[in-house]
């Protein structure tokens, strides 16, 4: 039986979006993101058609430690460290490297006795004022920091684009200056080996000063563009993820009827109305406007009404043919989750990671 709602993975198209980070940062190494249960795709399946990427992101240690319980062996970092003893204990035990920006971490490093075994990512804020040191204290923290007896030396270094989408914005570029000013005028000299890094997709796709020796490409892997004004498909990438469901119910409705919760949506015309067995209780967002486009047997068709729990509703005026069981796709192919992005105020992140549990994961190969 056929479930509901599925996503359809297209995992094939991960090695192609693999090499077009390679395409364009042919020198450097690949950092992996694949944190939020890769990007709502499953962190276990997106890890293993990674296995070629030079090391693995993830935010938290506990994403880490799921990892190498699967027996994934890869260099794994943590993009937001630990927080406490406890944490960076976990840490240690699964040999995760620990990007390190708060003073926190730093007392907890400096308690230590053990030798060399813990890798870190010092990260510097360049202006996102999220995680990192500031400039003015970076150096002081560096010079503590290579005295560590339990720091992996040489020490990695990193910082993060808060603008990286709009190519217009000059921060990214006020940013890599300030990342690399800093790093250039420390009192003690980088330690040989010592490697950075800066971009994300954005600036792997936009910015070629942000390349340096690691690049950390996120959304770009799963083929979406970070960028608002075009498609990852625009971009030379390829979606993994198609987003399905099905025509339950499909009812003529008189000139002012309203459809849905609050009756936000009055029939000016009669309307052929249909229903679809998808919802915000799967992560289709509740906030999709009237009119987003919703594919019908692989015609479009608008939104109307209210996004509810388990069902969206739509107007079938051009699909007069359509009956309960035809093929609905909310974004895939002919409909690419940017699009959707823009019509629910949102970007397309937001929307693969908001895939929730009751959505059935399908893997294109199992369909063949
Ligand atoms: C999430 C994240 C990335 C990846 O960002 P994308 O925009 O998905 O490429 C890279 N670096 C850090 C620090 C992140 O948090």
């Amino acid at each position: 039986m056929i479930p509901a709602a599925y996503a359809v993975l297209n995992l094939d198209a991960v090695a192609h979006n693999l090499a077009v980070v390679r395409r364009c940062a042919p020198e450097a190494k690949i950092m992996a993101v694949i944190k939020a249960n890769g990007y709502g795709h499953g962190l276990l399946r997106i890890a293993e058609v990674l296995a070629s990427a030079d090391a693995f992101a993830v935010a938290r240690v506990d994403e880490g430690i799921r990892l190498r319980k699967a027996g994934i062996t890869k260099r794994i970092a943590v993009l937001e460290g630990f927080t406490c003893l406890e944490e960076f204990e976990a840490l240690l035990a699964y040999h995760l490297d620990a990007v390190v920006h708060s003073a926190v971490q730093v007392d907890i490093l400096e308690q230590r006795k053990e030798q060399g075994v813990c890798a870190i990512w010092l990260k510097l804020d360049t202006g996102m004022n999220r995680l990192g040191f500031k400039a003015k204290e970076f150096d002081a923290i560096y010079q503590r920091l290579t005295q560590c007896s339990i720091i992996k030396q040489p020490i990695n270094l990193m910082t993060h684009l808060a603008n990286a989408d709009d190519l217009k914005d000059d921060t990214t570029h006020t940013q890599i200056k300030r990342f690399k000013e800093t790093l250039a005028t420390m009192t003690l000299a980088l330690q040989t080996g010592s490697e950075c890094s800066i971009a994300n997709s954005a600036g792997i796709l936009a910015w070629h000063e942000a390349l340096s020796d690691w690049v950390r490409p996120g959304v770009m892997l799963y083929g979406i563009s970070p960028f608002l004004d075009r498609t990852g498909e625009q971009l030379g990438l390829k979606p993994i993820m198609e987003l399905h469901s099905r025509l339950i119910a499909v009812k003529s409705l008189d000139v002012g009827d309203k459809v849905g919760y609050s009756g936000t949506w009055v029939c000016e015309k009669p309307t052929l109305l249909g229903v679809v067995a998808i919802g915000y209780g799967d992560g289709y967002p509740r906030y999709a406007k009237a009119g987003t486009p919703i594919l019908v047997n692989g015609q479009r068709v608008p939104l109307i009404g209210r996004v509810s729990m388990d069902m969206i509703t739509v107007d079938l005026a051009t699909q007069p043919l359509a009956k309960p069981g035809d093929t609905v796709t909310l974004w895939g192919e002919g409909l690419p989750v940017e699009e959707i992005a823009l019509a629910a105020d949102t970007i397309p992140y937001t929307l693969v990671c908001g895939v929730t549990q009751r959505v059935q994961i399908v893997e294109k190969s199992d369909l063949r």
